[in-house]
């Protein structure tokens, strides 16, 4: 009876639709047309140097706002992207999108760097530099203060293109991140063969570090080996004061997370960046400011 009965309830569910893969299928045919229209929104959240509390960047962050779903997160709508391949047509309008910000965040002499997240499929465009580069120069800005994010999973799937592509970007003057670092597979030592000139620590790492050894020690190790490379460490995913205060102890660079801020659209970051300023003493004894 109650295989009888399950089977019954599985007749019942293969001739409903699911609801979950009707908006799937649905949001797989608007993409493109997202991109077209107003849809999507880049949104920034500020990375401060833990040695100056200066803001040193900020991390750039796809949003969909589609007119019936509402808020579409990235987790959600950029792995359809990477299937379909409507990734390089987005990546290339959240990178162009991204350097209209940067050059004007230099007009107004906010002197930052901006950090786009680059997916694998990205890599397999052999042309995929020599795009960028045209973008910067359409939009008068150097890369040089562009950081391209990429996970270790992007990059050890075919690590001798991954390799070749990540060399062409960091001749054309981009820096080089490796995003959620501590969740792959991949190897410190192996790192140094690419040049990387970053790892940024996953969250899940730094999210309970303040209360959890193992997490403390794995970040402390990260940070360590990082250093003895000569990268520059970042970690994300700050939610509290007592996580910056450790990670400012342990001599981590770059602090990203919501304690410090939450993404957030274009405008609000001009403010935000504004205030922030206006706020915080420059500690950098470098600078007298008699120029
Ligand atoms: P990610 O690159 O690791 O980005 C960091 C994510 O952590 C962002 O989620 C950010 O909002 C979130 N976050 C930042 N601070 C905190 C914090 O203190 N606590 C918590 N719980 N979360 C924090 P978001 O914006 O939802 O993006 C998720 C992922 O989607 C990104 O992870 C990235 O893999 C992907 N993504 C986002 N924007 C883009 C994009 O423009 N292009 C590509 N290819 N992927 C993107
Ligand atoms: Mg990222
Ligand atoms: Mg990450
Ligand atoms: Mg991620």
């Amino acid at each position: 009876e109650a295989a009888e009965s399950s089977n019954e309830k599985l007749a019942v569910y293969s001739q409903q639709i699911d609801p979950y893969n009707e908006r799937r299928i649905s949001l797989l045919g608007e993409l493109r047309h997202a991109i077209e229209s107003d849809q999507l929104q880049l949104y920034f959240q500020p990375q401060i140097s833990l040695k100056t509390n200066k803001v040193e960047g900020a991390e750039v962050l796809i949003r969909w706002i589609h007119p019936e779903y509402g808020f579409i997160p990235p987790d959600e709508f950029i792995p359809l992207a990477e299937r379909t391949g409507v990734i390089h047509a987005l990546t290339y309008w959240i990178c162009r999108h991204a350097f209209q910000i940067k050059s004007s965040l230099t007009r107004q002499g906010f002197d930052i760097a901006l950090s786009i997240n680059i997916s694998a499929r990205n890599l397999q465009d052999a042309e995929f530099s020599q795009k960028i580069q045209l973008l910067a120069d359409e939009e008068n800005i150097s890369l040089q203060d562009i950081v391209m994010e990429l996970t270790e999973t992007a990059v050890m799937t075919d690590p001798d293109h991954a390799l070749k592509m990540m060399s062409e970007l960091n001749e054309a003057g981009i820096r080089l991140s490796i995003d959620d670092f501590g969740t792959g597979y991949s190897s410190l030592s192996y790192l140094k063969r690419l040049p990387v000139n970053e790892i940024k620590i996953d969250r899940s790492f730094v999210m309970d570090m303040a209360t959890s050894g193992d997490d403390q020690l794995l970040v402390r190790t990260t940070l360590s080996m990082g250093h003895n490379l000569s990268l520059v460490v970042v970690a994300e995913g700050i939610e509290d004061a007592p996580t910056l205060d450790l990670l400012k102890a342990m001599g981590c660079d770059l602090a990203q997370g919501y304690h410090i801020a939450r993404p957030m659209p274009v405008d609000a970051f001009y403010k935000w960046l504004g205030d922030y300023v206006a706020v915080l003493p420059d500690i950098d004894t470098d600078s007298s400011g008699s120029a």
